[in-house]
């Protein structure tokens, strides 16, 4: 019987990441005031590109919940309190297992005393009552802004009825066929008590994500990951427990 609580990782490690974006995709819808979830690249204040770490951390979350779900874990639903954990926990049956029951510092519990209970992707990627485990830097381009291809040119999304230039949407604007492959690089780091199948559930997730951004058209196109294979293997005892979902 493998337990999660024997499965914490005792020490931050961290997974290093390079995205691969194929340019020739990223076109940027121009004159649309869209989400910064359609405009996934941004500029740093040192005017370097980059993807934000939020934007990943969501899609990530997403793919392992997908994952986790496929494996017959029962994970909980956003947005509403009553479907989501710990509240979950209380009144729908699938939710009381004991792998459930986070026992990190302290034993979480309600105020009333009775046990929380927390999903697998809570358990990683937190919830308004447990803190996340996970930490998700910005993806940065490796290739100075002033080197950039010439046809590769950062714009920004006008705001038609202010008339100004919107800082936070940048899109890369690709006035000829190119195709050069951008990398981006970045880490995940695993908290201290980050649970260790954290580390397959994310690499896992990681080959479903072929692009980033809202649409393919506004969006980032296509997408390569690679990361260092030494900093990401995983625990055998890690699939073994991602395994039984669906035996309690
Ligand atoms: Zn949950």
């Amino acid at each position: 019987m493998v337990l999660l609580r024997d499965l914490l990782q005792t020490t931050q490690t961290s997974i290093e990441l390079m995205a691969l974006i194929d340019s020739a995709l990223c076109v940027g819808a121009g004159g649309s005031s869209g989400s910064l979830a359609d405009k996934p690249i941004i500029r740093a204040a040192d005017g370097r590109l980059l993807i934000p770490g939020s934007q990943l951390k969501g899609r990530l979350r997403h793919e392992c919940e997908k994952l986790a779900r496929g494996l017959g874990w029962p994970i909980c639903e956003s947005p509403v309190p009553q479907s989501m954990c710990p509240q979950v926990g209380l009144t729908q049956s699938a939710f009381q297992r004991d792998n459930y029951i986070v026992e990190r510092r302290e034993h979480k519990a309600f105020a009333d005393g009775r046990s929380q209970r927390h999903c697998l992707i809570c358990q990683i990627f937190g919830n308004p009552a447990l803190p996340s485990r996970i930490v998700v830097d910005d993806l940065v381009c490796q290739v100075a802004p002033d080197t950039l291809p010439e046809v590769l040119r950062p714009g920004v999304t006008l705001n038609r009825r202010r008339r100004t230039a919107e800082d936070q949407k940048l899109f890369l604007l690709e006035t000829s066929p190119v195709n050069v492959q951008l990398p981006f690089g970045g880490h995940i780091h695993l908290e201290p008590d980050c649970p260790a199948y954290a580390k397959a559930l994310i690499l896992a997730a990681l080959h479903h994500i072929h692009a980033l951004g809202g649409s393919k058209s506004a969006g980032l196109g296509w997408l390569t990951w690679t990361w260092d294979k030494d900093a990401a293997t995983v625990d055998e005892n890690a699939w073994e427990l991602l395994q039984m979902g669906s035996n309690p």
